[in-house]
């Protein structure tokens, strides 16, 4: 079985041009689970061709803006194609009370449930299913409560992150593994400061957990030759990938 990974957005906090913040689609069988939903993932999605009413779970990774921003005009979209299947929500537990303020304001005319399942996990747990991919969260090491995604041993996806040494072993077995690299490996001060990744420090977690596939983003923005960050990451594992908006990976 194939599933095809989209991605929306791949660039950090900082606006630049032609790049829009995180934001993943992950197709399953025809359905969609939305990873992360920085500003513009409407936009992204309706330039994709991704539709609206195939999301069955959106799953964010930590309420800093540039991962969050955009799922307020996701809901609000899903409601006006008169969208009345629940809606699998997974996030921190620290994002409850900003959807209770989303939908104390904006539910009207909303026809569908959203089921939010807050996240509180201290190692690795399966938290959804769909047609055969089983999916985990596992906690991050971040500057607030923040959790990365497990779709079977197809894809992970490891959101903003100091490295840990767990982390490695959490993804053993899984075949293709997204992990920021915010920073070139000359700043390595900075990302230990703010709780991000060097290249270096995605390379040896894919190298480590014995992946095929490396993927990279959430670039800081001063560093618009992405290829630097390829490039550094595969001195030491060989399989990696820069991903910019709209590219496509198929993964089996
Ligand atoms: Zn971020
Ligand atoms: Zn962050």
């Amino acid at each position: 079985m194939n599933l095809t990974l989209q991605i929306l957005g791949a660039a950090s906090a900082m606006p630049i041009s032609d790049m829009n913040p995180s934001a993943q689609a992950l197709r399953v069988h025809g359905r969609l689970l939305l990873i992360d939903c920085g500003e513009g993932t409407q936009q992204q999605m309706r330039r994709q061709h991704l539709s609206f009413l195939k999301v069955k779970a959106v799953f964010i990774s930590h309420i800093h803006g540039d991962h969050i921003f955009g799922i307020f005009g996701v809901l609000s979209t899903m409601a006006m194609y008169g969208r009345t299947e629940a809606l699998d929500l997974f996030a921190p537990k620290s994002f409850a009370p900003i959807l209770k303020f989303y939908l104390s304001y904006f539910s009207e005319g909303m026809n569908y449930e959203i089921n939010f399942h807050p996240l509180d996990c201290k190692q690795p747990e399966l938290v959804y299913e769909l047609r055969g991919v089983p999916v985990y969260a596992f906690p991050l090491r971040h500057k607030i409560d923040c959790f990365g995604y497990r779709f079977g041993d197809w894809y992970a996806y490891c959101s903003d992150t100091a490295p840990f040494p767990e982390l490695a072993g959490w993804l053993q077995g899984v075949r293709t593994i997204y992990h920021e690299t915010t920073y070139l490996r000359e700043w390595a001060d900075k990302a230990g400061k703010y709780y991000h990744s060097t290249t270096d420090d995605a390379a040896r977690c894919a190298r480590d957990a014995g992946a095929k596939h490396l993927l990279i983003g959430h670039y800081t923005s001063r560093v618009r030759d992405y290829g630097r960050f390829a490039s550094e990451c595969r001195e030491i594992f060989p399989q990696t990938t820069a991903v910019r908006d709209g590219d496509v990976f198929e993964i089996d």
